[in-house]
């Protein structure tokens, strides 16, 4: 059970121990309760890492095959006003000309402004 510990949220260690209800870091102090650490860990990143969020927008970076169509939203496809969701297409969202569809966070890229 202490395996499962994740690794500090300030410095990326991995020794982490717990203590109660707080985790607490040996090589940079930090200490954080178990639950924070746990929202953390779902932050959803996009293929580069930058973190996402509700009403970004982001492009496609290789063209996806809808299931069950013949469509496919092409590579560079900007997509607005992203919606974060739990599951395994973590991205809802609108795509232009294909209408409402879930995407996976590791094939899109955030635009920024
Ligand atoms: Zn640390």
């Amino acid at each position: 059970m202490t395996d499962t510990l994740p690794p500090c949220p300030e410095c990326s260690s991995a020794y982490t121990y717990q203590v109660d209800a707080l985790l607490i870091c040996p090589e940079c102090a930090h200490e954080w309760a178990a639950g924070e650490a746990a929202d953390e860990a779902k932050e959803v990143r996009d293929s580069v890492g930058n973190v996402l969020a509700d009403g970004d927008t982001v492009t496609v970076i290789k063209d996806l095959k809808l299931k069950g169509t013949s469509s496919v939203i092409k590579v560079g496809t900007k997509v607005r006003g992203i919606r974060l969701v739990d599951g395994d297409h973590d991205i809802d969202c609108k795509v232009p000309g294909v209408g409402p569809i879930g995407l996976k966070s590791q094939f899109v890229k955030k635009v920024s402004g």
